[in-house]
Order: structure tokens, then C-alpha cells, then sequence
């Protein structure tokens, strides 16, 4: 019987995780819950999924956790805070830990995961882009297994699954809810309009990221990370059909591509399966009934300029890809709360980094310092920014 952790349960991917294990529930159960402060959230998973231990991160939910699970007669530890996350993912209460907190605060627990060797599903693009030659080296010096989740990484990974290496890899990107747009059409655009992804349904900061195409430049260091392939053998293609999740090029001439429906349990059940395939709810790619059109065209980097942003902070090393992300959180954060508009955000990440400039780091430490400088500045510059006219 595999136990899963899944850290993040109550969002987009945790969901879509359970969905997955709860088809399977001859090999596999949910044996720890976490999530960060909806604890209603957390308790309705406990009674759908009963895990032996359920987290949560903010410890003021801790007595409504505790008494929710009390109250309803479940047998469920209640625990809470990081340090607790921490203890529960490098113990023997999960193999697997299936790694979907948004943001740098997934960080720790991923890397606990890594250093106690588990089976690491990792959706976190956050912690790879922060630390990920650490992470990677953790991975391997314990011999945790990663596979990447999100979706292209995921792609990759079945493409690459004979072991041979990659001569180039394509990063396929829908382009968001914006493809198209010029920069001025994006001034005055809503917090409502960014999340509104055509072909993902996702968590609120994915899906701004992915309408800035941010999401696409943390991938590309994402993918620097997992598959140890340089810059100048990463591309991005947009492909508005969200079909073709991406491609490899092999030094005969060949290029591989994994194709499937835009649904996150494909890439979920590759993880909890593999090297099997398992079943994920998700139906077979019907190419003409989705259109039977693959397009392919290059990104608008003057409309986007995060992907470019995220290109030149992968080209500088150190701490740079730490401050682009530190302040691309906190700029997505105003921008979902109404505090700044949407081209504020490439706007604050680019003078973030401006402001700090890249110093080497090959610590846990340094790379949390330049995040907590990162956040600093950018804090600093959103208060200076005027407030947008839209209400969101
Ligand atoms: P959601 O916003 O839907 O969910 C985020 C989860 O993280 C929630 O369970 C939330 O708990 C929890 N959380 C938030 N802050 C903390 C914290 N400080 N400590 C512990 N838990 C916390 O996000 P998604 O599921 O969309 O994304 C999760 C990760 O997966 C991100 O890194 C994203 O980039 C990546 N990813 C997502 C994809 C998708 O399709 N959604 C695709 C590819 C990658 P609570 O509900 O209590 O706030
Ligand atoms: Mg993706």
C-alpha cells in the first residue's frame, strides 16, 4: 500500500490528487492531509479521505482542526505549523508526498521530502526556481525519486523515460487569457480577467503567473533544474489548444511530444504510477473533436516580458532566480488584492532585481536571505505604485 502525503489537499492539484488515489484504493491511501488555514476545507477532506495525520500550516487553526476532527468521531492526528509538516513528510507516515503548496513557503517541506528520500511529486515549481540546484542535489545525495508534475516538466519526463539525454527541449505555453493582446491593451486589466484561464483550471497565483507568462519563465528554470539541460537548449512555443504539453529533440533527428487533455490527474497518475500507467478519470485525446488543430506560435516578449526577465535571472545564477520569484509573489499578491495593476508586476520584478543586484549563493541560507530582500523591496516599491482604477 503506497501512503501519500499531499501537502496542499485543499487546492487545484491537492483535489486533483485525491480524485487520483481515491480510484485506486487497493494500492494506495491518503495518510497525511496538509493545508495552510482553511481548515473547513481541510476537516471536509479528512472525513472524504480519512488520513492519519491532517496539518495545518497557520497554527491558529489548530484547536478547530483538533476539535472538528474530535467532533466528527474521526481518528485523524491534528497537527500544525511547519516544523510538525517537516517531521510528518521525512517520517514513515507517507512513501510519497505529493508537493502542491503554492509559492516559496512549499520550499521546506519539499526539501524534507527529498532529504528523507520519498517519492517526490512536485508540483512546487516555486522551490526549484528558489533553490533547485540544492534541491536536486538533496534528491539525489538520498535517493528520492522526483516527478515533476507540472504538466510540460511531466511531458519531458515521459519523453525522456529510455534515458537518453535531450539535445532541446520546447516548453509548450498556452499564452493565458491575454494571448494576443499588445502591452497597452494589458493596462487596465482585472484580477477577475487574469485568473479566467482558457484551457487550466488552477490556483489563483498559477493562473495570474500564466497570464503574465511568468509561469512559463519559472518553468524554463524549472526545467534547467530537473533535466540539467542549459539555457540555449530551452524553448517556448505558445499552443493555444493546450494539447501538445511538450517536446523533446533527440540528436538523430527524432522529437518526442506527450499529447493529452489539459487535466492535471494525467500528470498526477504518471507520478502515483510510475513506472506503470494508472488510470487518472481522464477520457483519451480525441483529436478531432478538440478542433483537430495543433498550433504553434512564438512568445510576444515585449506584451510578456516575464518570460524574458525569467531568462536573464537563470542566466545570472545566485540568488537572481530567488528575487524574481520572492518578488513576483508579492507583486501577483497586490495585484489579486487590487493594490497594483497588471503590468506592475513585470514592472516590480524587474526593478527588484534592478535594486539587488545577483550575488553568488550555493546555501539554503543566502537563497532565503535574497528572498526575504527580495520581499523587502518589492514590498517597498508596490506602496509607491498608485492603485489601480479597477476593484477587484
Ligand atoms: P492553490 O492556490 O489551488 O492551492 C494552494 C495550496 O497550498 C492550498 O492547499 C493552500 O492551503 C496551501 N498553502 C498556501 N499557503 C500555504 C502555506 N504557507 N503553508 C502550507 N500550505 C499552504 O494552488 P495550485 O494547486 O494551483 O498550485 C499549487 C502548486 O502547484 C503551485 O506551486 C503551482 O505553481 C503548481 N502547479 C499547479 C498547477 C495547477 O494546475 N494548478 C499546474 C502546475 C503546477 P489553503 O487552502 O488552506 O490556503
Ligand atoms: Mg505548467
Amino acid at each position: 500500500m503506497q501512503r501519500v502525503a499531499v501537502l496542499g489537499a485543499t487546492g487545484s492539484i491537492g483535489t486533483s490528487a485525491l480524485d487520483v488515489i481515491a480510484r485506486h484504493t487497493g494500492t494506495m491511501r491518503a495518510s497525511v492531509l496538509a493545508a495552510g488555514s482553511k481548515v473547513d476545507a481541510l476537516l471536509a477532506l479528512c472525513h472524504a479521505h480519512c488520513p492519519e495525520h491532517a496539518v495545518v500550516a497557520d497554527p491558529a487553526g489548530y484547536a478547530a482542526l483538533r476539535d472538528g476532527l474530535r467532533a466528527a468521531g474521526l481518528p485523524t492526528q491534528a497537527h500544525a505549523g511547519g516544523e510538525a509538516l517537516d517531521a510528518l513528510v521525512a517520517g514513515d507516515a507517507c512513501d510519497t508526498v505529493v508537493a502542491a503548496i503554492v509559492g516559496a513557503a512549499g520550499l521546506p517541506s519539499t526539501l524534507a521530502a527529498a532529504r528523507a528520500g520519498k517519492r517526490l511529486l512536485l508540483a512546487n515549481k516555486e522551490s526549484l526556481v528558489l533553490a533547485g540546484e540544492l534541491l536536486m542535489r538533496d534528491a539525489r545525495a538520498h535517493g528520492a525519486t522526483i516527478v515533476p508534475i507540472d504538466s510540460e516538466h511531466n511531458a519531458i519526463f515521459q519523453c525522456l523515460a529510455d534515458g537518453n539525454p535531450p539535445a532541446r527541449i520546447t516548453l509548450t505555453a498556452s499564452g493565458g487569457p491575454f494571448r494576443g493582446r499588445t502591452r497597452a491593451a494589458l493596462s487596465a486589466v482585472t484580477p477577475a480577467q487574469a485568473v479566467a484561464h482558457p484551457k487550466w483550471s488552477m490556483g489563483p497565483k498559477i493562473s495570474v503567473d500564466s497570464a503574465t507568462l511568468m509561469n512559463k519563465g519559472l518553468e524554463v528554470i524549472e526545467a534547467h533544474h530537473l533535466f540539467a539541460v542549459p539555457a540555449d537548449a530551452i524553448r517556448v512555443l505558445v499552443h493555444p489548444q493546450s494539447l501538445v504539453h511538450s517536446l523533446v529533440d533527440f540528436e538523430d533527428g527524432s522529437t518526442l511530444a506527450q499529447l493529452g487533455l489539459p487535466d492535471m490527474r494525467t500528470a498526477l497518475a504518471v507520478g502515483l504510477g510510475w513506472p506503470r500507467r494508472i488510470a487518472s478519470g481522464v477520457g483519451a485525446l480525441d483529436l478531432l473533436a478538440q478542433g483537430g488543430r495543433l498550433d504553434f506560435e512564438a512568445p510576444d516578449l515585449d506584451a510578456f516580458p516575464c518570460l524574458a526577465l525569467a531568462f536573464a535571472a537563470m542566466a545570472a545564477g545566485g540568488t537572481a532566480p530567488a528575487v524574481l520569484n520572492a518578488a513576483n509573489e508579492e507583486a501577483v499578491s497586490a495585484f489579486l488584492q487590487g493594490r497594483i495593476a497588471f503590468l506592475d508586476i513585470p514592472d516590480t520584478v524587474a526593478a527588484t532585481l534592478d535594486t539587488l543586484p545577483m550575488q553568488p549563493a550555493d546555501t539554503l541560507e543566502a537563497l532565503l536571505a535574497a528572498d526575504a530582500r527580495a520581499r523587502t523591496a518589492a514590498r517597498t516599491r508596490i506602496t509607491t505604485l498608485p492603485a489601480p482604477t479597477f476593484r477587484p
